[in-house]
């Protein structure tokens, strides 16, 4: 485990200090200093919004590999419920799935089956809670934004692994007992339409090492499969839950639990707004919210290939096809195979630090220097509003000739 790793990267190289990424960083993670941008890790959550903005290409997420399944004995592939939708109308999941293990996977596992398991454990908590309204933990993004935004709302989230990791848990067990292999002889490989399912295995969330070995982009994986498909594979029998394939896109997961009492919130702004109202009180009578970080649910993830709105509506169709096709299994897994083993912990990030009289110093200090900046939020000094600009000068990591605004302010005043 690296507690610093983080999937989202900038290439330095490729920047150009545009802002653009700056401007929609839900956390206002990013400066940008000396023409280029930055990324303040402690405050990244992953959510890959700067990597769907950058006109340069300069923002990227790092993922493994086929390559890196080499390692292992046996390799299976984890497809996310959203996989099945990344290809034309004609190539069914059977076709899909045996493209996908033809690549150098021994065997797959289809994600959408763990989706039922944790709606059946999310279902039994939900009976039992006082705690209202309980957060889906499946998301890794927005675990993470309530670690570093919301530390109040962490008794909210669901203490179940992830779909992913439960089906890595479920497929290894399932490889051990059939085929006699030790658990280390198998290589797990999620197929992912999203950079923070690459940080949640490198940088687990309430546990100390991931099930999963491996996170391969659906981005990645793309041509390989495409290819593949071209071929005259015979299709993989397969089962295809109805429900789990749901989970790929919003309000998938809310509509397997059957309840009334939901709210399915989708984009990280909105997200950022309903928790707000949560943590304030003003969200009443619901028992349970999905919650989102990409527009659409993961059929949105940005290394997803297929437009997003195509991508839903092939999601609906598989769902709806398989609507009946329930397989009630706990597959014989531990309490520790699906619940958090460890406390989920707030990130600290306090912009002046945790001693109070010098935060407090700090704090007025901000206030002084906020008072004489223009309060245009225009971003041209490469901070992300002139509130951030004035915590980032009483830090000492800019000046306020900086700013655009004020400069061109003294430029009319006083001409060369
Ligand atoms: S969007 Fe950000 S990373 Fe991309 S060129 Fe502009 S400043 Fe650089
Ligand atoms: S991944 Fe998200 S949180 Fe991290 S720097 Fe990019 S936009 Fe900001």
């Amino acid at each position: 485990m690296n507690s610093n790793f983080h999937s989202v990267i900038l290439k330095d190289d490729l920047c150009i200090g545009c802002t653009n990424c700056m401007r929609k960083c839900p956390t206002k993670a990013i400066r940008v200093r000396n023409g280029k941008a930055r990324i303040t890790e402690i405050k990244c959550i992953d959510c890959g919004e700067c990597i769907r903005r950058c006109p340069e290409h300069a923002k990227d997420s790092l993922s493994d590999s086929i390559n890196d399944t080499t390692p292992f004995k046996y390799k299976i592939a984890l497809p996310a419920p959203s996989f099945y939708s990344q290809f034309g109308r004609e190539n069914k999941p059977g076709k899909i799935l045996a493209a996908l293990k033809s690549v150098g996977f021994d065997d797959v596992f289809e994600v959408t089956r763990a989706a039922d398991v944790y709606t059946e454990y999310t279902k039994n908590i939900i009976e039992v809670s006082s705690v209202k309204p309980l957060l889906s933990s499946s998301c890794p993004v927005i675990v993470r934004l309530i670690r570093v935004r919301f530390p109040n709302l962490i008794n909210h989230i669901l203490p179940i692994e992830s779909p992913m990791e439960i089906a890595a848990n479920i497929a290894r067990n399932k490889a051990c007992k059939e085929l006699n292999l030790s658990p280390s002889d198998i290589g797990i490989f999620f197929i992912s339409p999203c950079p923070s399912k690459v940080t949640s295995v490198k940088n687990p969330i309430g546990s100390k090492n991931s099930s999963v070995d491996g996170v391969i982009s659906f981005k990645e994986i793309h041509p390989l499969i495409v290819r593949n498909l071209e071929l005259n594979i015979n299709p993989l029998s397969y089962y295809l839950s109805g429900r789990g394939i749901g989970w790929a896109k919003a309000g998938g997961e809310t509509f397997s639990l059957g309840i009334e009492d939901y709210i399915c919130v989708d984009g990280i702004e909105n997200v950022i707004n309903i928790l707000d109202d949560i943590e304030d009180g003003r969200l009443t009578g619901i028992i349970f919210a999905e919650l989102l970080s990409c527009t659409n649910g993961c059929v949105g993830g940005v290394l997803a290939m297929e437009s997003p709105f195509i991508a839903k509506n092939r999601i609906r169709r598989l769902a709806e096809k398989h609507l009946s096709d329930i397989e009630k299994q706990s597959y014989g897994l531990d309490d520790k195979e699906v619940f958090f083993q460890e406390e989920i912990t707030p990130i600290k990030n306090n912009v002046f630090g945790y001693d109070v009289i010098e935060a407090m110093k700090m704090m007025s200090e901000c206030i002084r220097i906020q008072k004489q900046l223009p309060r245009l939020d225009c971003g041209a000094c490469g901070s992300p509003s002139c509130r951030t600009m004035a915590e980032d000068i009483a830090l000492g990591q800019t000046t306020m000739e900086d700013c655009m605004v004020l400069f061109k302010q003294r430029f009319e005043e006083k001409p060369l």
